[in-house]
């Protein structure tokens, strides 16, 4: 889905596009490549608009927004690379959880977490990559309970309740679920695609145990 998301970025930095959106491409802090110049540029600009850090989920999304009024410049970096064909398949995700795709983070140890690791320390893997964590996540598409979001708001984060989180949700969201196209808790115009898995109830049976989880827990959200 993130995928979408900067191609939608790259999308606004063609002759035809919107914005001045720069993209940067570095690894191990030295600029290797560079994509997404608009014809005519040849180098970065003196000063942008907006410079962000990190060109995944969260930082490709902000950058496509930002660059829809085309007066505005965008400066994007990106610590890892570009992606790859393999990695725009789910099942293959757990391969890229060891490879330059990932910042292989450990997390600290914990009393009675990941006993059976070396040092009771798990792998707690982030994507590094144009996409960030999407790279390398399984495109699950899930928002979380209401009742953690509204933990969330009251331990401080105002307006992060689910009741206001979730017209962001919506808005986002271009569903096409076949059993759930009359549902008015999916978004239909947004610019995540969400949709069925194609083999669901054949080829990958456990995307059909996990769809049976999800109803059963019966909360409003997840229909
Ligand atoms: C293995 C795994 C599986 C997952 N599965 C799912 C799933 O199925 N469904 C789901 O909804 N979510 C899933 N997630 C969670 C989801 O992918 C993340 O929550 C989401 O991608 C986080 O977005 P973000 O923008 O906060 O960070 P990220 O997407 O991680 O992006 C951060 C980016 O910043 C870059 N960066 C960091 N520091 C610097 C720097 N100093 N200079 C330049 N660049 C920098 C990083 O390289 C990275 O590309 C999964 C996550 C993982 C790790």
């Amino acid at each position: 889905m993130l995928m979408l998301t900067f191609l939608a970025l790259v999308g606004n930095t063609t002759p035809s596009g919107r914005a001045s959106v720069v993209f940067y491409w570095c690894s191990d802090a030295k600029t290797i490549a560079s994509g997404g110049l608009r014809i005519g540029l040849k180098g970065p600009l003196a000063e942008y608009d907006f410079i962000i850090v990190g060109a995944g989920s969260a930082g490709s999304v902000l950058a496509s927004r930002l660059s829809e009024d085309h007066k505005t410049t965008v400066l994007v970096i990106e610590a890892g690379r570009g992606e790859s064909l393999f990695t725009g398949v789910p099942i293959l995700a757990p391969f890229f959880q060891q490879t330059h795709y990932t910042w292989p983070y450990l997390m600290e140890r914990q009393p009675g977490v990941c006993l059976g690791m070396e040092n009771q320390r798990c792998f707690w893997p982030r994507g590094r990559a144009v996409g960030g964590s999407s790279v390398i996540n399984y495109m699950i598409y899930t928002r979380g309970l209401p009742k953690d979001w509204d933990q969330i708001a009251a331990d401080g984060n105002y307006g992060w309740s689910y009741n206001e989180v979730l017209p962001y949700y919506t808005r986002s969201e271009r569903a096409t679920l076949r059993s759930l196209k009359d549902s008015r808790w999916h978004g239909r115009a947004g610019e995540l695609f969400v949709e069925d898995v194609p083999f669901r109830y054949s080829t990958i049976p456990h995307t059909s145990l996990f769809a049976d989880f999800e109803n059963s827990r019966s909360s409003p959200n997840t229909k």
